[in-house]
């Protein structure tokens, strides 16, 4: 089933009730900072692709953020391209597949970058903070938290989906468009 385009209305809204932890910290990261280096913009970018953001609301995205950083002059030379390379609409014109759960966690983000997976890349502080802000419950943090101590992290994202929603992923998670299409079946059931 096709899910409906996201709008950019919607995006901070959507954000909150059915983003992964990976793109929900990505997005407020860029919110807060109105940047973000080339490993969250791509992991981010091709997800919100992957969503159903068209290329000129993409691009609207992008450029009302990163203008307050670095102006709007910038955002046209140095970082609209990357944006219309990953719609498939520059150099080699290939259509890129928003990333996989494997990739993701498997990646090595560097002090400042924002991608990877939080289950994986957080201090044990940080991502029981995260899971509060989501509103996950002290028992269901506690068995998120076991799970990531076995480096079972798309089990401990499965168990954060579940605890949010208050329903069953018994497929599990693999790929945070998966979280974000189940999640939207649930909301709109
Ligand atoms: Fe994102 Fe997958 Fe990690 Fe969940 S398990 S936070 S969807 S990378």
């Amino acid at each position: 089933r096709e899910y409906a385009e996201i709008s950019l209305k919607d995006i901070d809204q959507v954000a909150k009730s059915s983003f992964p932890l990976c793109m929900r910290h990505l997005f407020e990261k860029l919110r807060e900072d109105h940047h973000l280096k080339h490993g969250g913009r791509m992991q981010l970018g091709l997800f919100l692709k992957g969503v159903g953001l068209k290329l000129d609301d993409a691009l609207a995205f992008w450029k009302a953020e990163f203008s307050r950083k670095v102006g709007g002059e910038r955002f046209d030379k140095e970082y609209a391209y990357s944006i219309r390379h990953n719609y498939g609409k520059e150099g080699k014109r290939t259509d890129y597949t928003p990333y996989s759960c494997q990739k993701i966690i498997s990646s090595t983000p560097s002090v400042g970058d924002h991608h990877g997976c939080p289950y994986r890349h957080f201090s044990e502080e940080n991502l029981r903070a995260a899971l509060n802000k989501m509103g996950v419950g002290n028992r269901a943090v506690e068995d998120v938290m076991d799970k990531v101590r076995s480096r079972h992290y798309q089990l401990a994202c499965t168990l954060t989906f579940e605890a949010v929603h208050g329903a069953s992923c018994d497929a599990g998670i693999n790929h945070p468009n998966q979280y974000y299409t189940d999640s939207q079946k649930i909301l709109e059931s």
